[in-house]
């Protein structure tokens, strides 16, 4: 039984005063709920003062670096975010691969040092809306559910959780329909199969890209998606609580 988990990417949004603010609303309100994990993946800035607050909610950072330490401006360590008591990271997203050059590779790099230091990864593959129209998207979305894997055991793998998310879906408000984003799961489930064999029942995979409180209840009711990776409708306090009402 694979029980799902439905995660806010806050992107680049929120200060500390913000954070404060949505913590103190949101957190209170998951509190008893068993059905379903809920967290948010916040600005490294907001970690601090997210993890002091979080009785209920999986608090995430957005990105790491693989290495420990090291001359690496501007990055963030695994170790660092383990110390935070940070649960959960978000690698891989389109974002990070298209604006800022993540490969597959060091995908594959954060995914085994997360494991080794007790984070959850999230990790996220998806095509273009070309490789879309092309009929490329099979073959991406292997691609990077291959590279981005390699390695694991099978009982490291399960702990790994896997948003697919469409960029064409991403922050559109054009989501993907939902016998495609149950397709894909179902892809990404079927290339962890080949890999780690039954290990692949117990691995969570999310549908990511315009999610709403007035759509997850469709997502969520396909076999092979178990939670959501969410981006705008996470930010506010109400739409919070909505997706709750519409996944608890
Ligand atoms: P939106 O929910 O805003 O489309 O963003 C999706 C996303 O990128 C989550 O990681």
């Amino acid at each position: 039984m694979r029980k799902p988990i439905i995660v806010g990417n806050w992107k680049m949004n929120k200060t500390i005063a913000e954070t404060k603010e949505f913590l103190e609303a949101v957190d209170p309100y998951l509190e008893g709920i068993d059905s379903c994990e809920y967290g948010i993946a916040a600005p490294y800035t907001d970690l601090y003062c997210a993890v002091g607050l979080a009785k209920n909610l999986i608090i995430g950072a957005e990105n790491c670096h693989f290495e420990d330490s090291g001359a690496y401006t501007g990055e963030v360590s695994i170790p660092m975010l383990k110390e935070l008591g940070v649960k959960a990271c978000v690698i891989g997203h389109s974002e990070r691969r298209q604006m800022f050059a993540e490969t597959d590779e060091a995908v594959n790099k954060k995914v085994k040092k997360l494991l080794d230091n007790g984070i959850m990864p999230i990790m996220c593959c998806g095509e273009t809306e070309e490789e879309f129209d092309a009929g490329k998207t099979e073959e991406k979305v292997r691609r990077q559910v291959a590279e981005g894997l390699a390695g694991l055991c099978p009982e490291c793998v399960k702990k790994v959780v896997v948003a697919y998310e469409p960029i064409w879906a991403i922050g559109t408000g054009k989501s993907a329909d939902k016998d495609i984003a149950e397709k894909c799961c179902w892809i990404v489930r079927d290339e962890i199969r080949k890999m780690y064999g039954d290990a692949a029942d117990e691995v969570r995979v999310q549908y990511g890209g315009s999610v709403k409180p007035g759509n997850i209840k469709e997502y969520m009711a396909m076999e092979d998606i178990d939670g959501a990776l969410i981006g705008g409708a996470s930010l506010k306090v109400d739409s919070f609580k909505e997706l709750v009402d519409a996944t608890k």
